[in-house]
């Protein structure tokens, strides 16, 4: 797609999100938490919902899972900026409760239309939240995120070929160091896949 209709599109789908109300929590949210990045990315990292930071900024991963996620990148070799990077839910739940499933399903609409407008070749999902939407989206069983995380799996999206490859959430790791280590090769086995697919 045009970089410049695909940026249209987004700018479009992010002002919608703004004046959201389609689930109660736009009614605790200082700002909406839409993603940001880049666009033509082949990757897109996928989180679950926006805590303290990210509600008071306005973007994704600002926190001190944010600050776990940039160090683990960076050791990986990639940059904010050569990802996009978004959530399942757009907006805090309040005192950082897990997302309920209604509040799933009336969000996670603009996170498919996401990906339809990046269309990347690989997803990672970081948590159990954005794995098991993305695998039952795909047609895969989930069954828990120490099960699912640290493989590639192949599958379809929108008639496109994509890789999916969960991990654990950084924000887990805050509190087990031994999952930061996890997360680093879930990382590490994207940022090598990038570079394969580049290549072709
Ligand atoms: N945790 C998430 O899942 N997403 C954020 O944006 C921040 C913390
Ligand atoms: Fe709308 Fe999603 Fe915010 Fe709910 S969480 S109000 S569906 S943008």
């Amino acid at each position: 797609m045009d970089p410049h209709l695909k940026n249209e599109l987004m700018q479009q789908l992010i002002a919608e999100i703004s004046i959201c109300k389609k689930c109660g929590l736009w009614k605790n949210r200082k700002n909406p938490v839409p993603g940001e990045g880049d666009l033509n990315a082949p990757i897109v990292f996928i989180g679950e919902a926006p805590g303290r930071w990210e509600d008071m900024e306005g973007k994704p991963f600002v926190g001190s899972a944010g600050e776990l996620l940039n160090r683990i990148l960076k050791k990986a070799g990639l940059s904010r900026g050569s990802i996009y990077i978004t959530n399942l839910v757009k907006c805090r739940p309040p005192g950082n409760r897990d997302p309920h499933i209604s509040e799933i399903e009336s969000c996670s609409p603009y996170l498919d239309q996401q990906l339809d407008i990046i269309k990347p070749k690989i997803i990672l999902t970081l948590g159990r939240h954005s794995t098991s939407y993305m695998f039952s989206k795909v047609g895969l069983t989930f069954r828990s995120i120490s099960e699912a995380q640290g493989k590639i799996y192949e599958a379809k999206l929108g008639g496109s070929k994509i890789y999916l490859i969960a991990s654990y959430h950084p924000a887990a790791a805050l509190y087990n160091m031994q999952l930061e280590g996890e997360i680093e090769k879930s990382i590490k086995l994207a940022k090598d896949l990038m570079n394969k697919v580049e290549e072709r």
